[in-house]
């Protein structure tokens, strides 16, 4: 067989973010795996051409319509095809040239895309939590129906996903889902009531883009990753388990109904998880960094402080409630999460926001796609509302 025939065609939604340019990296490595077909960025035009000349996909798309005559411009001596805008994220996800997605497009934007490619038959590597959390039971039912493997990217659902190959889902009693705890563990609500997001976007182990990066600080993510986990892996509330890890070399954990427990371990470095789910099932040989027990020679444990940082709290609720309160509180999250990165709003404040969000939108117990999508503009309006965006 041919090279071309055992490449994997990768379509990257999200390809100028954190996620996405570890992705091109992993893809580069790898030539007779991967071909990297499709590529897609909302503003950064810039780093999006480049991709495309050094990449030579088949199509780009830039979600700002306003950037599309740059781009088109730029690549006019390539047969790469350009569309723009949001409906064309839409439209390529229902083409065929492409094998698997990789949906790292940050937040709630990454959801209709990714659907369309679940109904297209594609296998979707998922580091786009916020679609999981939004409608996990409608993509995972859609999955099912279309027996489209979701491979996560999320290091810690990456973890468990390893953690679970050759077992069988019945003999799961909970999963261990770590946290670092984020630039902030430890303090205490004095202290961040006064924190800037310059303080806040200093993450200990991860670089990431500065939407999850603040959900990290307010631990936000590990409230959203609870909820995914619940999706992913067919769990109820009470066998999600969080537990600080601020080493972040364990990744996460599964224990069994024997007591046994299993453990995926390394450097934190999201090019792992990332080539694991490109390559799923084979793991491919790699030169990145090892970890070395010699160098370190304690890795802690402790309880999350969910008094402080009450978005897990907030989180376990939706977690519990379902329906649409996880969608209702990621909504409110993103956009208390776009007012403190414009210094509107205070790092405690984000809280306030998403508890009043939670509080006030009417809670749907079997909601719709329509209703979902309903609740989450209500939501946003309200807290834009509020905070006088
Ligand atoms: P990022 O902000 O660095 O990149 C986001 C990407 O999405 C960019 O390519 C951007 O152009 C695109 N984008 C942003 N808004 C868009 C919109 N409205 N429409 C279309 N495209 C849009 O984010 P990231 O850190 O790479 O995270 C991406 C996703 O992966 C998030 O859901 C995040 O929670 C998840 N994730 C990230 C990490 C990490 O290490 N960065 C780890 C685990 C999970
Ligand atoms: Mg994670």
């Amino acid at each position: 067989m041919s090279a071309q025939l055992l490449q994997k065609r990768i379509a990257v939604f999200g390809s100028t973010g954190s996620i996405g340019t570890q992705a091109l990296d992993v893809i580069a490595d790898h030539p007779d795996k991967f071909s990297p077909e499709i590529l897609t960025a909302q503003n950064n035009d810039e780093l999006l051409i480049q991709q495309a000349i050094r990449f030579n996909p088949n199509i780009v798309v830039i979600g700002n319509e306003n950037k599309y005559a740059k781009v088109k411009e730029a690549l006019s001596t390539t047969d790469i095809k350009v569309f723009a805008g949001e409906k064309a994220l839409e439209e390529v996800a229902a083409m065929n040239c492409y094998d698997v997605m990789l949906a790292a497009i940050v937040g709630f934007a990454g959801l209709k895309p990714t659907i369309q490619a679940i109904e297209n038959g594609k296998v979707i590597a998922l580091a786009n939590k916020e679609t999981l959390v939004v409608a996990g039971d409608i993509i995972m039912q859609k999955a099912l129906e279309k027996r489209i493997p979701i491979i996560p990217v999320d290091s810690e659902h990456s973890a468990i996903f390893q953690c679970l190959v050759g077992e069988q889902r019945s003999s799961v009693e909970k999963i261990i889902l770590t946290a670092s705890g984020g630039p902030f563990l430890g303090k205490k609500p004095n202290f961040l009531e006064n924190v800037k997001k310059e303080h806040a976007l200093q993450h200990p182990n991860w670089s990431m883009g500065s939407k999850i990066t603040i959900d990290s600080a307010t631990l936000m993510n590990k409230g959203l990753e609870m909820i995914e986990a619940k999706h992913l892996f067919a769990l109820k509330a009470n066998q999600i388990q969080v537990v600080i890890h601020p080493q972040s070399i364990i990744h996460s954990m599964v224990q069994f109904k024997d007591g046994s427990i299993k453990a995926q371990m390394g450097l934190p470095d999201m090019k792992l998880p990332i080539q694991y789910s490109l390559a799923f099932p084979q793991r491919i040989a790699n030169n990145f960094p090892r970890f070395d027990f010699k160098r370190m020679n304690t890795l802690s444990f402790d309880e999350p402080d969910i008094r402080t940082f009450r978005n897990l709290a907030l989180a376990t609720t939706a977690l519990e409630k379902g329906g649409n309160l996880p969608c209702v509180l990621n909504a409110a999250n993103e956009i208390a999460v776009f007012a403190f990165l414009r210094n509107r709003i205070g790092f405690l404040e984000m809280t306030n926001m998403i508890e009043k969000a939670m509080d006030k939108i009417p809670f749907i117990e079997t909601p719709t796609l329509n209703e979902l999508f309903e609740s989450d503009g209500e939501a946003r309006n309200f807290v834009a509302n509020s905070i006088k965006l």
